[in-house]
């Protein structure tokens, strides 16, 4: 995908504001909810796989895989809210993209019984653009809010008495005669997903009474992902298979689920009904990841810090602009992975290459200032 396609998608995934209700839904209702058609005709190019992901999304705790931890956590306070007939304080959520947050949002509201509202910090320009969401939701709602670290100023202060005391103020007219207005909400939880915590300020973090960071997955639990949404597809596929497509998913459910469906193509053009080792990792091999999961444009940005930077230490803005790449992709999408698994370190002058990363494009580590710095 071309800079300006990813941009023109990226806008349209923010500016999508969506309901779904989850009241009554009988367990286990296999229908995902409808998908706004502005958001899929925006985003041609990736219209197959955002169908999917909601296909393949989990819609309750027991069926989210991983995470232990924090869905025992929320499973408590979930049960809590509910025998006290209570909503659910609101939640925060972070961690790079694909791990999961949306889907746990609707999990929160599918276990609570209640609608969810879906929007995104850019698609709420304004704090007016807010008062009509906050208004329409009903007791015990959630409201999620993807990309929350890109809320404005403006509209971030609005919300605090709006999560705080469950009112909002609005200004009527102007000069002289402007008045405040209080109005009572109906208490709901708000869900807020980031994929930069560090980007939110402190007074909006604190009005979270829930907080849990997802962490990139194992490659167990990545193999049962990757199991589960082949059932789901109907696609028979062999476990070391699943394994391997695991083994390559840079730790991300999503792009687990992205992978499975590039290597069903090839088995399916091989006329092979079960997929094997040996198609995955053809598969995985044409589509230009490597036996460690790293994409093309992984490796592009650790050779051009290896042989462009000599290793670094380089600052994000530079790198982005020698690989005319946004600054966000690379903070967000790419760095994350490959500062967990070890390719990259960061220190206060910026990332540098580490002696894996050398090893793992085949350069001699033989630099004295990398031996200095380490
Ligand atoms: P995020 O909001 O963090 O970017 P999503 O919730 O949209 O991530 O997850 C992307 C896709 O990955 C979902 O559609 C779902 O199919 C899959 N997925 C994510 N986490 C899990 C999980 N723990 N178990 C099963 N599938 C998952």
């Amino acid at each position: 995908m071309t800079r300006q396609a990813r941009q023109k998608a990226r806008k349209a995934r923010s500016n999508a504001t969506s309901e779904y209700t989850y009241i009554d839904e009988p367990a286990g209702a296999p229908s995902p909810p409808a998908f706004p058609q502005a958001l899929l005709q925006a985003q041609k190019e990736n219209e197959e796989d955002i169908v999917l992901n909601i296909s393949l999304r989990p819609k309750r705790l027991t069926e989210f895989v991983g995470q232990k931890d924090i869905l025992e956590g929320l499973n408590v306070c979930i049960t809590a809210a509910k025998q006290r007939k209570e909503h659910l304080e609101h939640v925060l959520l972070s961690g790079p993209p694909g791990l999961g947050k949306t889907s746990l949002a609707h999990i929160i509201a599918h276990e609570m019984h209640s609608k969810i509202t879906a929007t995104s910090g850019p698609a709420i320009e304004k704090a007016g653009d807010l008062i009509g969401i906050l208004t329409n939701l009903e007791r015990g709602d959630i409201l999620f809010i993807d990309e929350i670290h890109r809320l404005s100023r403006t509209v971030e202060e609005f919300l605090y008495p709006a999560m705080e005391n469950f009112e909002i103020d609005f200004v009527i007219d102007k000069g002289p005669y402007a008045k405040t207005i209080k109005f009572r909400l109906k208490p709901f939880t708000l869900v807020g997903a980031t994929t930069r915590v560090g980007l939110l300020t402190s007074p909006l973090r604190s009005r979270f009474g829930i907080f849990y960071h997802l962490d990139f997955y194992k490659i167990e639990e990545l193999q049962e992902i990757v199991e589960r949404s082949a059932k789901i597809m109907n696609i028979g596929v062999e476990p070391e298979a699943a394994q391997e497509i695991a083994r390559r998913a840079r730790g991300t459910p999503r792009i687990a689920n992205r992978l499975l469906r590039r290597v069903r193509d090839y088995a399916q053009v091989a006329r092979i009904d079960s997929i094997t080792l040996a198609v995955a990792s053809k598969a995985l091999d044409d589509l230009g990841i490597d036996k460690a999961g790293l994409d093309e444009i992984d490796r592009k940005v650790l050779k051009t810090i290896i042989e462009f930077y000599r290793g670094g230490p380089v600052g994000i803005e530079s790198l982005a602009a020698t690989l005319n790449e946004e600054v966000d992709t690379i903070a967000e999408t790419i760095e994350p992975y490959l500062l967990k698994a070890g390719y990259l370190k960061r220190t206060s002058r910026g990332r540098l290459a580490t002696k894996i990363a050398f090893e793992h494009l085949g350069i001699a580590y033989n630099n004295e200032k990398q031996e200095e710095l380490f």
